[in-house]
């Protein structure tokens, strides 16, 4: 079962009573993501928090825990930013009597621009240099990116970052850009995926009539931020596209910045002269967050969220995940949430006792051999159903996707064959694995919620 923040929010706001669906401030939310565990949503101010928090959260809970289950928590965040675009209401309207239908407020509410929604640049708001924790590992990178978003063209062009999973690349590339397009607001930025790059360029030649759109746009770029190069791997055609959209950038000194998981040389996939061309100009290395980084990551993710975390509880959660930042923040939503659930404060004690359970993927649990019935028991337990369920050969939404995702991480970490995995999921048909293998590969294109999840499975065997 998979639902957006928007489509959650929604029901909810459709199953409250009249009172709470004619309320101004309820109409100011912004829902910002779901997991299993929590509905993060974002309000402007304390104050609209505050009396949320005091009227609603019970009624809201209650909906959420029929549509994802008890154990998803309601998580409201500060975005001050939001109060700019939507002025808080008078306060004569405080108390709910505006006459507006609600299908009016509806509209108001989707016309605010979510602060996790991308602009026309493709650029993400909240990945900033402000909100980026400089330390070690990632000096090199953060003082280069600086540089580039102050003088794009010039010293470090192209700019090439490389490194592992969830630690702070594609941060990175967003705060140059949105740095840049706070300075120098006339400069065009533009950020893509390079599996948007290869997709708009596949669309351009089947589309004959937008091949023109394409260069124009890439190439008419002031700087192009393209992130996880190492998808070009093996696609020879948009190598070959991507090759001529540097040189004519990088002839006019516009900027480029790529980002990949591993250092041009090792692009093996890649033609060599693009491999070249991204040696010729800065190659900076970010690497793994040491326990003071990752403490001063998780402070300033507390800021950044609004939560109010006593220091041994950031030390623990510091000192049991080490692996990468994603990692620790999605530790940090999953403890917060866990005791918003318990309406206990977040103690040490509880922080222990959440980590160490054997439910939702622990980073501390020991990584397991991965075995068909290891992987069923982590993605059975994650989503809260039956390992039974998960292998047998209902089809009811809850279990559907759970299985897709087992099946689907059946082949990333073991070497079976597609006619294996689905024995041990009870099918005969091995066509099953791979439709259920290109659904998992098609929802983590651009889906962060669900690489979140599936990044935190996986790593309980990597
Ligand atoms: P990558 O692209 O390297 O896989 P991301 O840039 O997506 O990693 O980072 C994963 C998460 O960790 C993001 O939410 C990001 O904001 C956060 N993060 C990474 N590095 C830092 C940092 N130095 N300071 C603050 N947050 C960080
Ligand atoms: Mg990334």
């Amino acid at each position: 079962m998979r639902h957006t923040p928007d489509e959650i929010w929604s029901e909810i706001l459709e199953n409250l009573n009249d009172t709470a669906q004619q309320d101004v401030y309820l109409h100011q939310v912004v829902p910002l993501s779901i997991t299993a565990d929590a509905l993060n949503i974002a309000v402007p101010s304390a104050y609209t928090r505050a009396r949320i928090e005091e009227r609603f959260h019970t009624d809201i809970q209650r909906v959420l825990a029929t549509l994802i289950g008890a154990q998803c928590a309601l998580i409201l965040t500060i975005d001050n930013s939001m109060s700019h675009s939507n002025e808080a209401p008078d306060e004569t309207e405080i108390d709910g009597n505006t006459d507006q239908p609600l299908a009016e407020n509806r509209t108001l509410t989707s016309n605010i621009p979510s602060p996790l929604q991308q602009n026309q640049t493709g650029l993400n708001p909240n990945y900033r240099f402000d909100t980026f924790v400089v330390d070690t590992p990632n000096r090199i990178c953060h003082a280069t990116a600086l540089a580039v978003s102050e003088n794009p063209g010039r010293d470090y062009n192209p700019l090439f970052i490389y490194g592992g999973v969830g630690l702070g690349k594609t941060h990175l590339l967003h705060a140059i850009g949105n740095r840049l397009s706070a300075t120098q607001p006339d400069k065009k930025v533009l950020y893509v995926t390079s599996e948007t790059f290869m997709n708009e360029y596949v669309e351009s030649i089947v589309n004959r009539g937008s091949a023109q759109g394409f260069r124009t746009k890439y190439r008419t770029a002031d700087m192009l931020l393209i992130d996880d190069i190492q998808f070009l791997q093996r696609k020879e055609g948009t190598q070959e596209e991507f090759f001529n959209t540097f040189n004519d950038l990088h002839m006019n000194s516009n900027q480029i910045v790529m980002t990949s998981d591993r250092t041009p040389n090792n692009l093996e996939n890649l033609e060599v002269r693009l491999r070249s061309r991204f040696q010729s100009g800065m190659v900076a290395e970010i690497g793994m967050p040491q326990y003071e980084m990752r403490i001063a990551i998780l402070r300033q993710k507390c800021q950044d969220h609004g939560y109010n975390l006593p220091d041994d509880v950031l030390s623990y959660i510091a000192e049991v995940v080490e692996t990468n930042i994603r990692e620790l923040e999605g530790t940090l939503t999953r403890l917060v949430a866990q005791a918003t659930i318990l309406k206990e404060e977040l103690s040490l004690d509880l922080a222990r006792e959440v980590l160490n359970d054997v439910g939702p993927p622990s980073p501390i649990q020991q990584r397991r051999t991965a075995t068909p019935k290891a992987i069923q028991t982590v993605v059975a337990d994650y989503f809260g159903i039956d390992v039974a369920d998960l292998v047998s050969l209902k089809r009811t939404k809850e279990l559907v996707q759970p299985r897709q995702i087992a099946m689907y991480m059946c082949r990333e970490l073991t070497q079976m064959s597609y006619a294996n995995i689905a024995r041990a999921f009870n099918r005969e048909n091995h066509t099953t694995v791979i439709h259920a293998c290109k659904q998992i590969e098609s929802m983590l294109d651009g889906d962060e919620d669900e690489q979140q999840t599936i990044t935190l499975l996986l790593g309980q065997f990597r």
